[in-house]
């Protein structure tokens, strides 16, 4: 599974994101590689891949990505190698309304696309305050963007609204449970299951 989760700066995603993958150790974060400076406790390779304008832009002409943005003023991307992990392990994308829209051009069935929306104007206004670190202007900035990206909403399988993070956390492992029931993601089992028919019938 490629599970894609996204949502205006401020709707908690990140908290989310980290909350479920400690739940769930089987699951892997796609780490991205960006060109924002690292924050305080963040680590290069484990949240990001930190790397210079220069070196994101030899990547993008190189056509290391599966998709990339401009975001906050920073590009971000996932990379084709970090991608090609869904192969192996369930995935999750924590990545903007832009680089949504290119994974869901790809058109791959195995991709689960979650958006996550505040419950109102005024509670992202103050989960932007409450971070602290952003300017004024930033947040104004962030609050426009939202307003934009929040139009988006169609273009996901579910949204969620995010009130109370346990509430929120319980429904997207709802969602990921649900999705691991979908035929498509049940075939090696249900092969099993009509294989040791076959085996007994050709027995008798
Ligand atoms: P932050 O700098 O707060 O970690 O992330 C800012 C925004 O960039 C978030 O909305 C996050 O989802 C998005 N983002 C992080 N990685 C990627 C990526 O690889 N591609 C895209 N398109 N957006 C990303």
């Amino acid at each position: 599974m490629l599970l894609v989760i996204t949502g205006p700066s401020g709707a908690g995603k990140t908290t989310l994101i980290r909350a479920f993958l400690e739940r769930h150790p089987e699951m892997k974060f796609s780490v991205s590689h960006t060109t924002r400076p690292p924050r305080p406790g963040e680590v290069d390779g484990l949240d990001y891949h930190f790397v210079s304008e220069a070196e994101f832009s030899r990547l993008i002409k190189k056509k290391a990505f599966v998709e990339w943005a401009i975001v906050h003023g920073y590009y971000y991307g996932t990379s084709k190698k970090e991608f090609k992990k869904s192969q192996s392990v369930d995935l999750v994308l924590d990545i903007d309304v832009q680089g949504a829209r290119q994974v869901k051009e790809l058109a791959l069935k195995e991709a689960v696309f979650i958006f996550i929306l505040p419950p109102n104007r005024e509670s992202l206004e103050k989960r932007l305050l409450a971070r602290g670190d952003l300017a004024a202007e930033e947040r104004q900035r962030r609050l426009q963007r939202a307003k934009q990206e929040i139009k988006n909403y169609h273009l996901f399988d579910y949204v969620i609204i995010n009130e109370k993070v346990d509430q929120a956390l319980e429904e997207i492992e709802a969602i990921v449970k649900a999705e691991n029931r979908r035929q498509l993601r049940m075939r090696k089992k249900i092969l099993a299951v009509l294989a040791s028919f076959k085996a007994k019938s050709q027995g008798r």
